[in-house]
């Protein structure tokens, strides 16, 4: 939902509506191995999966962060830029004029809530560590506008250190896949960490929510063009015809995008680059 509604009330950071729970009886060794099987299948199907915000160390992503509350990444990534480039670090950011500050981060929504929490937190990153984003989670959780998703995003991203990251997508898929029946983005954290070894958490985050943005939409699920399908106990909630199915996905696996996809596959490693070259084409 490109720029949000125009409110100035910014959501907490919560779970989606809760979607029916999955594959009853299934023992807890069962569902691990189907767990597993999921995550091989989401990793060959994007094996150039990472996150799509743009950054450059721990205050970017952030930052960056802070800002997706609400909005997509892509707009996310036309804005830092500049932002950036005025304020680099905490310490010039904490100076922000207010109305410099709402000016550009205006084109992704709630921009005045944004900037109140940006300075606070820009702020609060001078005050209390020198500067320095903290690379903890119980640290991350007590600076202003950042709840766990956002801590876990920066800790699994900027600082290497595993976390799953619950978001709409993230939440939506896990239950659709039976490893949760929750809502609770806490819960939900908890129910899957138990599935896997912490080592695969960050990745086993960014290709779910790839296969969210992509493929298993919240309401049309492409299930006819899903490479979990085998695995998923909510095959059948979208479409099952696999050549209507493929009008229905998106991004690089949206029909004629087989040019960019055949480059992401061939360069995994240079993917974000080759992601954001495309974006800053269509946009
Ligand atoms: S089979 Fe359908 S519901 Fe299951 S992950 Fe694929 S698209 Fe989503």
């Amino acid at each position: 939902m490109p720029g949000g509604p125009p409110s100035d009330t910014l959501p907490a950071e919560s779970g989606p509506a809760a979607s029916p729970p999955a594959r009853s009886g299934e023992s807890p060794l069962a569902l691990k191995r189907r767990a597993r099987r999921i995550n091989r299948a989401l990793a060959e199907q994007y094996p150039y999966a990472h996150a799509e915000l743009d950054f450059r160390n721990p205050f970017e992503l952030l930052v960056a962060t802070v800002l997706s509350a609400q909005t997509t990444d892509v707009t996310v990534n036309l804005i830092t830029p500049r932002l950036f480039s005025r304020f680099p670090d905490a310490r010039a950011m904490a100076e922000a004029d207010t109305a410099e500050l709402e000016a550009i981060i205006k084109p992704t929504g709630f921009f005045r809530a944004k900037t109140r929490n940006l300075l606070a937190l820009a702020n609060r990153v001078v005050d209390e560590y020198d500067g320095v984003v903290p690379g903890r989670l119980e640290d991350l959780v007590t600076l202003p506008g950042v709840g766990r998703k956002t801590a876990n995003v920066v800790l699994g991203n900027a600082f290497g250190i595993p976390g799953i990251t619950v978001d709409t997508h993230f939440g939506r898929l896990a239950r659709r896949f039976g490893w949760t029946d929750s809502d609770d983005p806490v819960r939900i954290e908890s129910d899957v960490a138990e599935l896997f070894e912490p080592r695969d958490w960050t990745m086993l985050s960014h290709r779910v929510v790839f296969h969210g943005r992509r493929v298993c939409h919240a309401r049309k699920p492409a299930c006819g063009a899903c490479a979990v399908a085998n695995w998923c106990p909510s095959f059948g909630s979208g479409e099952t015809n696999p050549a209507k199915a493929a009008k229905l996905l998106k991004y690089e696996l949206a029909p004629g995008s087989e040019e960019l996809l055949a480059r992401l596959r061939a360069e995994t490693h240079r993917a974000a680059e080759i992601r954001m070259e495309s974006q800053r084409r269509t946009s």
